[in-house]
């Protein structure tokens, strides 16, 4: 089922998630509805806060530039080699930044706020342990494009949008700009 993503500047976006208690059957739908709602809007990523569900969920799917991936897996079954299939479809459950380090500014964007994007400053290389989908907890240790796109998503669990870096002016603009996308 697609869910209807919640655009900027949705006071829903705010919302601080829940941990998750149980990964039952409840989360194990909304985590496929997730991935069915981010796939349909070309996304790479998608939190739960997006989708109006109020819990420490995260799906991503980040095209591999190369290393990107260094899946640590320690609890997994099926240890992943690289290179990684077409899809990798990462799910992300009450997610938690042990280790972070390095700078690098990339261009983001955010289905949340559709057709704007700036450069962010972020860690390049992070270690995050979460449970994945079946509830199996995991560590998958990121570097460029899939770190940045894990903090991306780990903020919006913290009500924290990507355009909260820029400076005031940009976002006093980014605001005009929706307001008359939003007459029209
Ligand atoms: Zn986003």
């Amino acid at each position: 089922m697609i869910l209807p993503i919640l655009k900027f500047p949705d006071k829903r976006l705010r919302t601080k998630a829940n941990k998750v208690e149980t990964v039952d059957n409840e989360i194990k739908t909304m985590v496929k509805n997730m991935f069915e709602t981010m796939y349909a809007s070309d996304g790479i990523g998608l939190a739960a806060t997006q989708v109006d569900q109020h819990l420490r969920v995260v799906v991503m799917d980040v095209p591999d530039s190369g290393g990107d991936y260094q899946l640590l897996l320690k609890n997994r079954e099926n240890k992943r080699s690289k290179p990684l299939a077409e899809k990798h479809p990462l799910c992300f459950i009450n997610p938690m930044i042990t280790q972070k380090d390095g700078k690098e500014t990339h261009s983001e964007g955010c289905l949340s706020i559709p057709g704007y994007y700036a450069e962010v400053e972020r860690f390049n290389h992070i270690v995050i342990e979460a449970l994945d989908e079946n509830g199996k907890t995991f560590t998958l240790e990121a570097h460029n494009l899939l770190a940045v796109c894990i903090q991306h998503e780990l903020d919006h669990l913290q009500g924290i949008l990507f355009v909260d870096y820029l400076s005031k002016l940009k976002q006093k603009r980014l605001l005009e700009k929706i307001k008359k996308s939003d007459k029209s």
